[in-house]
């Protein structure tokens, strides 16, 4: 029995979300990315001496339109200091939400493992400056010296905890991926993992199956994309199950994931609340939105991926497998359902176009090209009416992404351009002419030999004949010269 076999996982993640407001949250600095270090800072978001906040609106509404996407409620709040020591913070207090956060009690749920993941809380918060460790490692151990950029320092953020209900790496990636798309969605946020717009710390314990108390949880740092996500839950939990195996004691912890290496490391024992120190932020007032608010700001939200997803599902008639799901979250995250829905009410097979769209077109977007739906439709139509191979069809979309232009244009570019029925005619008079024998053979019944002909009319063609009208004729010469 394998220790996977005799042990549960329990995973609960909490998301920072960085809003994609134009100031910072508490003074008029610029929230941009990659701008050069110390250059969006101010008194407020350096921390010096005197310095007063003032709470940045757009911020509230975007933390407002998380909650609502994630079935919280909505309420009163309070802002907190948070008090640690580290050289990226220069006020050495962090301003966030503690027992009074403005999102409580949501849930989220995940459309391939069909489960419904509890929200603890969704609470503002500012961010931090940025430290880079000068030095071969790259960690603060060995460094020769350290940078400290103040621009991420006041950012706003909105951090999202889920309850502990995920049981495995995949849940807590498909958690990750469905809240990206929702954050996306409300606009929030851009999103970006690969640029800390969206960071994500799993907390992560194992129990003996058949024993009800969960074991002692080790948080993990650092993990910025799905595939660091999955491949440190999984590598925590084994190490979890190995220590609690051999009869130890899993210690609370805050580890450290090196993505290189594949390990989690100790980084500190993990702090408890009372560490921080926690007292009410003296120079904000209480953040009381009103229903008028909240409610102007819900009747804003666009329509969110899960009921995107079901429109989708609709469309799928009946209840879509597993790997239609996943093909559905890709075009949703990518924002591609549009595309497989005209497909649809033209008329085009759902299978087709989901597929297409949630792999090539995904590609191609993904590659940082574009088709417009029309083109996606105008290629499809092409494809199931049997005028393009599936191979022309995916060329065609490939060409138009990069060129752009009419379809008929990329198909005749392409040297796509099929036959004639006069022309595909006689091909079939060519090539039962030339292969007598066969031809014979196919009229006594011989019907496997029509693969052979189509091959010799594509090689006759360059490839041009559509397989599809010359069987056609082909069983159609056949019936008449037997008639
Ligand atoms: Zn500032």
């Amino acid at each position: 029995m394998s220790l996977e076999d005799k042990y549960l996982i329990t995973v609960g993640l909490e998301v920072h979300c960085e809003l994609r407001t134009a100031t910072k949250l508490f003074c008029g600095c610029a929230n941009v990315f990659g701008s050069p270090p110390n250059t969006n800072i101010c008194p407020v978001c350096l921390g010096l001496p005197g310095a007063l906040p003032v709470l940045n609106r757009r911020a509230v509404e975007y933390a407002i339109a998380i909650g609502l996407a994630l079935n919280c409620d909505v309420r009163r709040s309070v802002f907190a200091r948070k008090n640690y020591f580290y050289p990226d913070m220069p006020k050495d207090f962090q301003i966030s939400q503690y027992d009074e956060p403005i999102c409580v009690e949501g849930y989220l749920e995940l459309p391939v493992a069909g489960k419904r993941v509890g929200i603890v809380r969704a609470h503002i918060e500012e961010d931090t400056g940025k430290t880079t460790h000068v030095g071969s490692s790259g960690r603060i151990q060995g460094a020769d010296f350290s940078l400290v950029d103040y621009n991420r320092s006041g950012i706003p953020l909105v951090e999202i905890v889920s309850a502990p209900d995920m049981e495995s790496a995949e849940e807590a990636r498909e958690y990750v991926s469905e809240l990206r798309a929702i954050l996306v969605a409300t606009g929030a946020t851009d999103g970006k993992m690969e640029e800390g717009s969206l960071r994500v710390d799993a907390n992560v314990s194992v129990h003996r199956k058949g024993t009800e108390e969960l074991g002692t949880r080790c948080e993990i740092k650092n993990l910025n994309s799905l595939r660091s996500l999955g491949r440190a839950i999984q590598y925590e939990a084994r190490r979890q199950m190995e220590i609690v195996e051999e009869g130890g004691r899993v210690r609370q912890q805050t580890r450290h994931w090196n993505e290189d290496q594949g390990v989690t490391s100790s980084l500190r024992s993990k702090e408890e609340a009372n560490d921080y120190r926690y007292f009410p932020e003296p120079d904000l007032v209480p953040l009381e939105p009103s229903s008028e608010m909240v409610e102007l700001v819900r009747a804003e939200l666009p329509v969110l991926p899960p009921a995107r997803r079901a429109a989708l599902s609709d469309l799928a008639g009946g209840k879509p497998n597993r790997s239609e799901l996943e093909q559905i979250g890709t075009c949703i995250g990518l924002d591609l359902d549009g595309f497989v829905s005209s497909a649809a009410e033209a008329g085009l097979p759902f299978k087709l176009a989901l597929s297409r769209a949630a792999n090539e077109l995904a590609a191609l977007v993904g590659a940082g090209e574009a088709l417009s739906p029309e083109a996606f439709v105008g290629v499809l139509k092409a494809e199931d009416s049997g005028r393009l191979s599936a191979t022309q069809a995916k060329a065609v979309m490939a060409w138009l992404a990069e060129t752009g232009g009419a379809v008929e244009e990329a198909i005749s570019a392409l040297g796509f351009v099929g036959l004639s029925d006069d022309e595909v005619g006689s091909l079939v008079d060519r090539v039962t002419a030339e292969h007598p024998n066969e031809w014979g053979r196919y009229m006594a019944g011989e019907n496997q030999l029509a693969g052979f002909f189509i091959g010799a009319a594509m090689k006759a063609s360059g490839g041009k004949v559509n397989g599809r009208v010359f069987s056609a004729l082909l069983a159609g010469k056949r019936e008449s010269a037997q008639s």
